[in-house]
């Protein structure tokens, strides 16, 4: 599998480019920072060129193993973007390699805490000690890990984005 994304400019098409695939999540190079990466980075995306600006818009995601910083328990999550967008100089460039910008979007979306709640998982510490419950109000914070994860999501729009 490649591990590069690079975006081909020359005959760029005016309609736009379509660009789908998977590039290798070891681009990523998170095993020294525990959450190795345990797929590929799979992309789906859409390049315009405006004279030398290159844009590029669309989804990606990929997974991580990250261990609850709670319970310690290692569990899968995928860093899902799907609002995407990049944007880089290009000229005098046949080509642009856009790797390096998709794997900083990726890193940025890593929880730095991460918790079980995040994959939609029951951390088990939550479980056993509900003291950590009193301070808070209990209809939010422990409810918010519903199995589909869409809360989690929301809560994720709170993160900096840079
Ligand atoms: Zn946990």
């Amino acid at each position: 599998m490649k591990s590069r994304v690079i975006i081909p400019l020359e005959e760029f098409p005016e309609e736009g480019l379509v660009l789908e695939g998977e590039a290798d999540g070891s681009l990523f190079g998170t095993e020294e920072t525990g959450a190795p990466s345990v797929g590929p980075l799979s992309y789906s995306l859409e390049a315009q060129l405006y004279e030398t600006e290159l844009v590029v818009r669309g989804s990606i995601s990929a997974p991580f193993l990250l261990r609850c910083d709670r319970c310690l328990r290692e569990f899968e999550y995928t860093v899902q973007i799907d609002e995407l967008t990049i944007s880089c100089d290009v000229k005098g460039k046949v080509e642009a390699d856009v790797t390096e910008e998709l794997r900083e979007e990726v890193l940025l979306e890593l929880p730095g805490y991460p918790k079980c709640e995040i994959s939609g998982l029951e951390c088990e510490i939550n479980d056993t000690f509900c003291d950590f419950r009193l301070d808070k109000d209990p209809q939010s914070g422990v409810n918010s890990a519903t199995p589909s994860g869409k809360s989690v999501w929301d809560a994720l729009d709170d993160f900096p984005q840079k």
